[in-house]
């Protein structure tokens, strides 16, 4: 079964949003069993959707389009297919009031007129209820080709093919159910773990795919089955022999973030965290505020400028317990370890973290190179790693590994 997805929207083409549905929708075609053979952006621009949205007909039978549903004189993506169609769009009454009722839950009393040409429908098609906002999918059928029209926002379009376009599309393709397992590691390059899993990769059914991602690398096992039950018992023995084989890599699995991992590791072992931080200049603080629930495990983090000594004043070093203020500017283990100790007591919490700058030594082997240290009552343990990328990209690296390090060493009773 032939897939084509049309991305629609004049900021696509002008470069200034990145085009994130389009590779949802082939990734989620993909897995339903159909083989996405085109997928193309087209401005807001009537001849060229129709021109668009024609050649799909003629060679699709799965076309989703995503974008110009709003209510909007730019928004044409109804009128166009409309057009190709060569049917007429009609008012839906019982449409507009559920409209007026999502402007009502929102506050506002009376529906803008506009958003009326959101209940605008033609006869071969019938709304795909949109939870996330006011513009209704549109599902069409016609000569054996399905177009699902969905909304522009990620959001939205994600709700939208979890409740009703990837149920129908399954339906047509007969691929049952799919099982997707994500494992997260880190620690390892991506041809380290090829040379240890080599001879995993290349098989349908269970599939086994490798990315590089900012927190690691991750393994993701598609399995296939008519049942939900069948698709894990394809998916499990895999999953057991890589955990055999990198175990002690693997930090987490599915949508983990590596704070929220962190968070379910510390809540189980009844402990918190507070950090030193010369290293990511706030990055790991702002990612663990991010997770859900932090405030049950996340005692603080003070963040120092990578110089570190200046800030070795009178007051700091009482804080820290005498002239350990110092370390923070310096980049070795015993600094990270210090800083860690001194995390655990000035935050008051179970374990410390404690993170060196990055090296600015023009040495091969040390520049970029940090020191990530965990401090526990029971016992101390010392990583390293090099982030020698512009600021943008090793901020968020240097934090990532330090979150999945220290969720390696909670889980795997190290500190
Ligand atoms: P709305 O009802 O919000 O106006 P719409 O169907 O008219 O929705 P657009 O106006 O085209 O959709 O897009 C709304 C927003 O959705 C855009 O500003 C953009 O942030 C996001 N968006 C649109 N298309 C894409 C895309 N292909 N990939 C990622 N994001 C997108």
């Amino acid at each position: 079964m032939n897939g084509e997805i049309i991305t629609i929207g004049r900021e696509l083409l002008m470069g200034e949003i990145v085009d994130t549905n389009a590779s949802y929708f082939a990734q989620e075609l993909a897995n339903a069993g159909v083989t996405v053979r085109w997928s193309s952006q087209v401005g807001d621009d009537i001849e060229h959707l129709h021109e668009v949205i024609g050649r799909a007909l003629d060679r699709s039978q799965v076309i989703i389009t995503s974008g110009g549903l709003g209510p909007t004189s730019d928004d044409l993506s109804r009128e166009a297919v409309a057009g190709v169609l060569g049917e007429e769009l009609r008012v839906d009454s019982e449409m507009v009031a559920w409209i007026e009722g999502v402007f009502r839950e929102r506050g506002v009393t009376e529906m803008p007129k506009t958003n009326i040409k959101q209940a605008n429908i033609i006869p071969s098609a019938t709304f795909l209820p949109n939870p996330g906002g006011t513009a209704p999918g549109w599902w069409v059928k016609r000569n054996g080709s399905h177009i699902f029209m969905t909304p522009g926002p990620p959001r939205e379009i994600k709700r939208m093919w979890a409740n009703h376009i990837g149920p129908a599309v399954r339906d047509m393709t007969g691929a049952g159910v799919v099982h997707t397992r994500i494992l997260r590691t880190a620690g390892m390059t991506e041809g380290g773990i090829d040379e240890v899993l080599g001879d995993l990769f290349g098989t349908e059914n269970p599939y086994l795919g490798i990315y590089a991602h900012v927190d690691g690398i991750q393994l993701r096992i598609i399995s296939r089955a008519a049942t939900d039950k069948e698709a894990r018992s394809i998916t499990d023995p895999l999953e057991t022999e890589i955990r055999r084989r990198i175990g002690s890599a693997i930090w987490g699995a599915d949508d983990d973030s590596a704070a929220t991992r962190l968070g379910e590791l510390l809540i189980d072992a009844e402990m918190t965290v507070g950090v030193v931080d010369s290293g990511t200049g706030g990055t790991l603080a702002s990612l663990i505020s991010r997770a859900a629930g932090h405030e049950r495990w996340f005692r603080g983090s003070m963040i120092t400028g990578p110089g570190g000594a200046p800030l070795a004043t009178p007051l700091l070093e009482s804080m820290l317990g005498g002239p350990a203020g110092r370390t923070t500017g310096t980049v070795s283990e015993a600094a990270a370890v210090q800083m860690a100790v001194n995390a655990r007591q000035l935050m008051g919490a179970d374990l410390g973290i404690g993170i060196t700058p990055p090296s600015s030594e023009d040495d091969e082997q040390m520049k970029g190179t940090i020191f990530v240290a965990f401090a526990t009552s029971s016992g101390k343990k010392v990583v390293r790693s090099r982030f020698y990328q512009p600021p943008d990209r090793a901020l968020p690296r240097a934090a990532m590994f330090a979150l999945t390090e220290a969720a390696k060493a909670i889980a795997g009773d190290e500190v």
